[in-house]
């Protein structure tokens, strides 16, 4: 059966409202947690409870959420999986102490079967490696064995990062049917293929990660729960993927009308059109939380999403500044539900315009430079001076370089990158150190601005299993 979006946001909300808990707003995706750097999950807000720090009043057994999430790791494969985006909203239900696995998991395949209708036969669950007791409340609500696999670290224990509170989960896939697979005998739930699709994950969640890596057992045990809203909307809606269900598919127009092409017919074109409607939602609703495009840590994830964007209309042929389009479809898509957007919404445009203009009037001549540098290339490997002058006379983030070449075969000298950055990093200081000369007064003070606030810096992306990069 059909569902939009919204009624599957507040089906879901309504549903664990009846079982107690307390429905509370999405956070910020500026985390209240220094050692995030942005909310990536539902469960964010809520690490206090966890680790009974906060406490819910009574009477309710947790909360119920619908989250915003921006997740870093996740902003390379975008576009090219179905399932990925690099903003979606996350559903989530949480107990701290109250309810644990045995309520958690009859919830779960009672919303999903008899809330939203899915066939119970399309179902598969995964337990972590040696979880034998969550296989058996599986099977004793009726799912056969056969349905039930082991999954490892990897897929099956949750981290918000490095330390804090984590644990074993279970996860709810569903088959969308052996054309959405990669075809191998080894597919199975687990897969980096879209035939079975992780829409649900439940987080046990029953330890505290020290900074040492040492796991120490909660002091209650806790759930943690998280559905992909777009995840779910294109398994109700019947759509291919995350990109055609109702919310998205209003922003792949934009696009389209923008270059008078039609998704669907080509597939580079396709791919571009995904990324600019999966990055302006990210850039409308980090800006409205107050990030600004700056060279480190969240500002510069935002710029990278931003410039990436420019540069994938930029490929589509799009002449001028296009962004505010896709701003302003944003904003009247999802300002009934997060009126920040609707707030912030001068601000929004005024921010991409500027960042628009600035790499716009850049790109072209960069471009014009990489084109060259590449049809002079001997070899199959870009220097890392080069991918340097493109990200300091240019302003290319070194990913944008990265992705425009290995289009073509050809990789970047990352370790030549990071050996002229570092030199960079050096003169500036020594310049620095001059400048203080002349500014004795001062008593040193300009070295320590400029260190700060000076050289451009790269800070790099969490590659590991964890969805958040530290700060
Ligand atoms: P995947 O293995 O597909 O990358 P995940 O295991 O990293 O997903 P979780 O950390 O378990 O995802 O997050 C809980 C739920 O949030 C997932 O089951 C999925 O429905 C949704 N989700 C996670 N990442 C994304 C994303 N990048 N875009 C859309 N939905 C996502
Ligand atoms: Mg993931
Ligand atoms: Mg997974
Ligand atoms: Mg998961």
């Amino acid at each position: 059966e059909y569902m939009s979006t919204a009624d599957i946001r507040e089906k879901y909300l309504r549903f664990f409202e009846a079982k107690g808990c307390k429905r509370m707003p999405s956070s910020s995706l500026i985390p209240d947690d220094p050692s995030l750097l942005l909310t990536s999950a539902g469960m964010v807000q809520f690490k206090p409870y966890f680790l009974q720090q906060k406490h819910l009043e009574a009477p309710y057994v947790g909360t119920t959420t619908a989250q915003k999430c921006v997740r870093t790791n996740d902003i390379d494969i975008i576009g090219t999986t179905g399932r990925h985006l690099s903003f979606f909203e996350m559903l989530g239900n949480f107990s701290f102490g109250d309810y644990f696995k045995e309520e958690m998991c009859a919830w779960a395949l009672e919303f999903s079967t008899e809330v939203l209708g899915l066939p119970v036969e399309r179902l598969y669950f995964t337990v972590f490696t040696d979880d034998d007791e969550t296989i058996e409340i599986w099977k004793s609500l009726g799912i056969p064995e056969e349905r039930i696999s082991r999954l490892g670290e990897e897929d099956n224990f949750w981290r918000a990062g490095p330390t804090g509170p984590c644990g074993p989960c279970s996860e709810l896939y569903y088959d969308q049917g052996p054309e959405f697979g990669c075809g191998s005998p080894d597919c199975a739930p687990g897969c980096d293929c879209d035939r079975y699709l992780e829409y649900w994950n439940l987080v046990f969640t029953q330890y505290d990660g020290q900074e040492d890596g040492t796991l120490v057992s909660l002091p209650k045990k806790n759930i943690d729960t998280g559905m992909g809203l777009e995840r779910i909307a294109a398994i109700m809606q019947g759509v291919q993927s995350n990109y055609e269900i109702d919310l998205m598919r209003d922003l792949l127009a934009v696009g389209e009308r923008l270059t008078g092409k039609t998704y669907g017919e080509n597939a580079e074109d396709d791919l571009s059109l995904r990324i600019i409607a999966d990055h302006s939602r990210s850039v409308t609703f980090m800006i409205s939380d107050g990030i600004l495009p700056s060279n480190e840590g969240r500002g510069y994830v935002l710029r990278r999403l931003l410039r990436r964007a420019v540069m994938k209309g930029h490929l589509l042929g799009i002449e001028g500044t296009f962004l505010n389009e896709y701003i302003d479809e944003v904003v009247k898509l999802m300002g009934d539900v997060y009126p920040e957007i609707v707030e912030n919404r001068e601000l929004t445009r005024r921010v991409v315009l500027s960042e628009e203009e600035r790499f716009g009037s850049t790109l072209r001549q960069g471009q014009a430079y990489l084109d060259e540098a590449l049809s002079e290339l001997d070899g199959d490997v870009l220097s890392g001076e080069t991918a340097f002058t493109l990200h300091d006379t240019y302003g290319f983030p070194i990913e944008v370089t990265e992705e425009i070449t290995s289009a073509r075969g050809i990789s970047v000298d990352l370790d030549g990158f990071e050996r002229s950055m570092a030199e960079q990093r050096a003169r500036a200081r020594a310049n620095a150190k001059d400048a203080d000369k002349a500014w004795s007064t001062y008593g040193g003070v300009m070295s320590e601005i400029l260190e700060e606030a000076g050289p451009t810096e790269f800070l790099g992306y969490a590659k590991d299993a964890s969805d958040v990069t530290v700060l």
